[in-house]
């Protein structure tokens, strides 16, 4: 029974080193837009735009486990991955990890795709800037007991 994969687009992957840093990352935020530098592990979709198919980028360490569950769907041994066979063992191995874990290595996670530094404040002195100007209430704040 051939079933002609009734969606047209989501055709393909591929794998590769970046030749030029001319794309974006097509990541989720707040990578997306970034651009992929020369020489970075990069993952492309074919996409069919406006009637010519062309290639969607993003980092290796963009590419977030549901993506890479339809990869894997698409291609079950990851040494079928288009440019797959053209990478360094390391690389290979990165990707090899990945597919038996099912999602990219924490490290290889670029630093534009991370949330920034912890904002972990908690605000402890924010009721010192309260606006009480228009009322101001007699009974003073309880000061917790000095030893
Ligand atoms: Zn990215």
């Amino acid at each position: 029974m051939s079933d002609d994969e009734g969606k047209g687009s989501g055709g393909g992957y591929r794998i590769e080193l970046a030749k030029s840093k001319q794309a974006a990352c097509k990541g989720p935020k707040p990578c997306k837009g970034t651009k992929i530098q020369k020489g970075e592990l990069r993952m492309g979709v074919v996409v069919d735009f406006r009637g010519h198919s062309t290639f969607q980028w993003r980092h290796w360490g963009c590419v977030t486990p549901a993506v890479l569950s339809n990869m894997k769907k698409k291609h079950p041994e990851v040494e079928d991955l288009d440019g797959f066979e053209d990478l360094d063992d390391g690389f290979q191995a990165k990707i090899e990890t990945a597919w038996q874990e099912g999602h990219v290595a924490d490290e290889d996670i670029p630093d534009s795709a991370r949330k920034g530094p912890d904002d972990t404040n908690e605000d402890e002195d924010d009721d010192k800037k309260k606006k009480t100007a228009s009322k101001r209430k007699a009974a003073p704040r309880k000061k917790k007991a000095r030893a």
